[in-house]
Formats: C-alpha cells, sequence, structure tokens
C-alpha cells in the first residue's frame, strides 16, 4: 500500500479523500491555493504545499506545480478528486510518465470516454443500450443529416463529440432548423472543445437520470454498486441524489450493472466510474461514461457499505477487488442534498464568510463538507460547501431524518439553497419519486 498519497483538489472531496487516507494509515499531501491556505484539510493534512494563486488555471489546474509538489514531498500516487484535472487525460499521463500512481483509471480509458462519438461507439459494442442517433459523427453531406434525423424521428438533440458539463448541445424540433443548429453546434464545439465534430440522437422527452456506479481492477475483475437517480436538477447540475432509484424494478438494475461491469472488463477499465443513463418508459439509453469519483458517491456508499474511497486507493496500488459481485447487498435507502452557497431560486452564486454554521446528526446523518464557523467561501470555485446525507430502512425514513437535518442546519452569513431543499422534501412530486429531469425546471418557472 501507498505511504503517502498527494490530493490533487479542494474542497469537501480534498476532505473526504484524507479521511480515506488516514483510516488506511496512508500519510496524505494537500496542495492548495492562496485562497484555500487556510482551509482545516490543509491543516490536518500531514504536509500541504502551495500550488499558486487562487484562481484554478494558476493552481488547481497548474500540471507542473502540482507534480513538483508530489516531487518535493515524496508522495507516490495522485488522487484528483472530481473536476479539475480528474478528467483529463493528460494530466494522468504525466503523472504516470513522472513516476507516480495515477488514483484513476488509464490515460486511454479517460481519452475513449471524452470523446463522446467513440464512447458510444466502445459502449454499442460492448451491449451497453445507447440513445437511437447517428452512427458516429455526422457527416458533411447536409442531404445525408437530413436522412439520418429523418432516419431518427423528430425531436432531435445534437451534441458535441468534446462536449461535457451541459454544454455544446441543441434540440431541434422540425427539420427546417436542422441544418442551421448543426453548423452553429460545430462552430460552438470548435471554439469551445477544440474539435467540431457533432453527433445526433433522439430528444427523449421525460427521462430521468439514473447512473451505475461500477468499480474495476486492473486484473480484469469488474463488479457495479447499483444506480442512482439524479434526476432533480438545475440547469443540467444534480442537486439531489439518492439510491436506490425510486420504483425500479431490481432485475433492470442487476441486468444494466452487469452490461456496464462487462463493458469494463471489455475496456479493460480500471478504478471507480460511472456510465449515466437516461430512463424512460423502462429502458435504459447511455449518454456517458464519468471516468472518476462523483459528488453523489456517498449515497452509493451507504446503501452498499463500500467505501469507494478506499476502494479506488486500493485499486490504484494494485490490489484485486475485494468483492464479488455476489457480495454486493443493497439495504436501505440514501438520499444526499447538494448544499450551495446561492441564492435558493435565482442560483447566483453567495460567496463570503460564514458568520454561524452548525452541522445537523442523529441517526443516518452524514455531512461531507469542509466549511466551519468563520469559515471564508472564495469566490473563484464551485459554489458546493458540503452534502447532507441521509439514510433510512425506507424512502420514507431518508425523507424524514432529511427534512429533521436541514432543520437543524444553520449556515448564516452566505445565502444557501437549504429553503429550496426544504421545499423539495415536502414535495408532493418528490415524495412519490420517480420525477424527470425537467421537473425541477418546471416547478421553478411556476414559481416566478
Ligand atoms: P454533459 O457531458 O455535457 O453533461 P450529457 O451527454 O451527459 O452531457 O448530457 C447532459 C444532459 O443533457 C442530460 O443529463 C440530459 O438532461 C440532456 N440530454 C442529453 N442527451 C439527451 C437526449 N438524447 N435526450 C434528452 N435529453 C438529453
Amino acid at each position: 500500500m501507498f505511504e503517502k498519497i498527494l490530493i490533487a483538489n479542494r474542497g469537501e472531496i480534498a476532505l473526504r479523500v484524507q479521511r480515506a487516507c488516514r483510516e488506511m494509515g496512508i500519510k496524505t499531501v494537500a496542495v492548495h491555493s492562496e485562497a484555500d491556505s487556510e482551509a482545516k484539510y490543509v491543516k490536518l493534512a500531514d504536509e500541504s504545499v502551495c500550488i499558486g494563486p487562487a484562481p484554478s488555471h494558476l493552481s488547481y489546474l497548474n500540471v507542473p506545480a502540482i507534480i513538483a509538489a508530489a516531487e518535493v514531498t515524496d508522495a507516490e500516487a495522485i488522487h484528483p478528486g472530481y473536476g479539475f484535472l480528474s478528467e483529463n487525460a493528460d494530466f494522468a499521463e504525466r503523472v504516470e510518465s513522472s513516476g507516480f500512481v495515477f488514483i484513476g483509471p488509464r490515460p486511454e480509458s479517460i481519452r475513449l470516454m471524452g470523446d463522446k462519438v467513440n464512447a458510444k461507439r466502445a459502449m454499442l459494442e460492448s451491449g451497453v443500450p445507447c440513445v437511437p442517433g447517428s452512427e458516429g459523427a455526422l457527416p458533411e453531406d447536409p442531404d445525408e443529416i437530413l436522412r439520418i434525423a429523418r432516419d431518427v424521428g423528430y425531436p432531435v438533440i445534437i451534441k458535441a463529440a468534446g462536449g461535457g458539463g451541459g454544454r455544446g448541445m441543441r434540440v431541434v424540433h422540425t427539420e427546417a432548423n436542422l441544418l442551421n443548429a448543426v453548423n452553429m453546434t460545430r462552430s460552438e464545439a470548435q471554439a469551445a472543445f477544440g474539435n467540431p465534430e457533432v453527433y445526433l440522437e433522439r430528444f427523449l422527452q421525460n427521462p430521468r437520470h439514473i447512473e451505475i456506479q461500477v468499480l474495476a481492477d486492473e486484473h480484469g475483475n469488474a463488479i457495479h454498486l447499483g444506480e442512482r437517480d439524479c434526476s432533480m436538477q438545475r440547469r443540467h447540475q444534480k442537486i439531489i441524489e439518492e439510491a436506490p432509484a425510486p420504483g425500479l424494478d431490481p432485475k433492470l438494475r442487476d441486468k444494466i450493472g452487469e452490461r456496464c461491469a462487462t463493458a469494463c472488463r471489455k475496456i479493460g477499465y480500471r478504478g471507480a466510474g460511472t456510465f449515466e443513463f437516461l430512463y424512460e418508459n423502462g429502458e435504459f439509453f447511455f449518454i456517458e461514461m464519468n471516468t472518476r469519483v462523483q459528488v453523489e458517491h456517498p449515497v452509493t456508499e451507504l446503501i452498499t457499505g463500500v467505501d469507494i474511497i478506499q476502494e479506488q486507493i486500493r485499486i490504484a496500488a494494485g490490489e484485486k477487488l475485494r468483492y464479488r459481485q455476489k457480495d454486493i447487498k443493497f439495504r436501505g435507502h440514501a438520499i444526499e442534498c447538494r448544499i450551495n452557497a446561492e441564492d435558493p431560486y435565482t442560483f447566483v452564486p453567495s460567496p463570503g464568510r460564514i458568520t454561524q454554521y452548525h452541522a445537523p446528526g442523529g441517526p443516518g446523518i452524514r455531512v461531507d463538507s469542509h466549511v466551519y464557523q468563520n469559515y471564508f467561501v472564495p469566490p473563484y470555485y464551485d459554489s458546493m460547501i458540503g452534502k447532507l446525507i441521509a439514510y433510512g430502512d425506507t424512502r420514507d425514513q431518508a425523507i424524514a431524518r432529511m427534512r429533521i437535518a436541514l432543520s437543524e442546519m444553520v449556515v448564516e452569513g452566505v445565502k444557501t439553497n437549504i429553503p429550496l431543499h426544504q421545499d423539495l422534501m415536502q414535495d408532493p412530486a418528490f415524495i412519490a419519486g420517480g420525477a424527470s429531469i425537467h421537473y425541477l425546471t418546471h416547478k421553478l418557472e411556476a414559481l416566478k
């Protein structure tokens, strides 16, 4: 096992990885920007290195500074967390060529999944169902494009092969708009991702977002840890996630989960990963794979008892998976609310000093957060200040515990989205379970 790991991230995930390392007896190196030098997890780390000024491109995305920090501290491996460099194949390659272990998949896997046209092709070859659409990138010939869209059926969505973060997508309802939309998406994709390739899919009208968590080792073993429902989204950003997905037939979950595990074996995937699907009328349609740990991983941890971060570290150290599929049992229900420092209804970020802070507790409550009283929420990064996770024997109990926890939680000095979460925990559609990815947008529009 490693003796020392460098954590190339910030905020709650830096603390989460640090806690996993400490439990495993591994020393940690925190790297931080000038804006994060007072953070508690930086002080709790065995060593810390400042890697640059506040803006991310000068610090958390500063590859030479991170590699140099690993060199001077003699760290053996680097955990990238999520966001920042976590899905950057060039970074993973740099880490390995500098003699460190990248705690994540092989660079080739990151690269494959970073190109959505190639990712879809690989999925279809592995037997994972995808949204019906163009086979590969759209051709140049306008007549061909029109024919493909007609075969798929309107409405369609044009997506950039190199897209991410909800950008580079355009929905087209009628043939008259198609070619113009394709051209616009192409030029946007070229400007934003340096890759003009676009592809086309049927636009699903009312899907849920359901994703499958996988773990794979470098010895050809792969398992799935079931699903999460992340349909409660604002502007393509998840805000509530839960496991298991309400109303999903466990047989269907096992089937799609097994397909994902098989795909991992076929592509030689290593580490933790997530297959994201749209789910409509009992069918799963792959949209993309995330080749890192996800924000919402704790809900899976609570219903399976598997520590996903610790497993990532063990896999990176070359160990064999400690679980076989039959060892994975799902028990109870878990819900996560992302707590953001932002206006609950306009989503405008609200950085600043937290003047009062009180974290909730009690049975079934987990708080993953790096903040504390007097913590300053910097304006430079993501607005998430923590995650509140509630576990119960049943979904109803998890919701009841979440309501109590939200009522106990105090964050003053900055605005937070706690009022929105309180509202959603009383919302009939949320309580019923199974709302679509558009539900929250429609609800917020109705409030205006
Ligand atoms: P990104 O990598 O930018 O997040 P995704 O492919 O994951 O892109 O899509 C992001 C979101 O866009 C999905 O969660 C869904 O809300 C919407 N979306 C993408 N593809 C489709 C589709 N074929 N039909 C309906 N909605 C879609």
